[in-house]
């Protein structure tokens, strides 16, 4: 049974514009976010937010401007009765120092694993790049990848039937 759904944030919960989300204009949620979370909730899933956000360590915005980016999208959740359960961000950028967390480093999905006491078989990814599945897979979670912006309905609404 899922417990569990991990999902990336850029074009997989916001439009994927090809470019770093530097203010909170340019982050525009997709549509089908909010109904699918609600199915979520619904069934009493939980559901994390693992991003890569190397853009910080570029200087390209601050942790304070994500932190109101973050925001904007808790204000819509919100006005549905809905949160996200945690939300684990990578600030580096190997341009500019190692890291153990970006992905396809797995540590943000264990922390998320560690933190609701979920096995790896109780929960899915779901991502738009390979390094979203790399860091599922390292972690040994399954996981869906998806086109950038793609509805992702079809999976949750597979999730929910199992
Ligand atoms: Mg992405
Ligand atoms: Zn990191």
């Amino acid at each position: 049974m899922i417990k569990l759904i991990l999902l990336d944030r850029d074009g997989v919960i916001n439009k994927e514009m090809g470019a770093y989300v530097t203010n909170p204009n340019d982050f525009e949620v997709l549509p089908h976010v909010v109904p699918n979370l609600i199915k979520l909730k619904n069934a009493g899933i939980q559901v994390v937010v693992i991003t890569n956000q190397g853009g910080i360590a570029k200087d390209l915005y601050t942790h304070q401007t994500l932190a109101k980016i973050h925001q904007k999208l808790n204000l819509i959740l919100e006005a549905h009765q809905l949160t996200f359960d945690e939300v684990y961000y990578c600030p580096h950028h190997p341009d500019y120092g190692k890291c153990l967390c970006r992905k396809p480093g797995s540590i943000m999905i264990e922390k998320a694993l560690a933190r609701f006491g979920v096995n790896p078989q109780e929960a899915i990814m779901i991502g738009d790049t390979q390094r979203d599945i790399e860091a599922a897979n390292a972690a040994r979670v399954m996981a869906f990848k998806i086109e950038s912006n793609q509805d992702w309905s079809s999976i949750i609404d597979e999730i929910l039937a199992y």
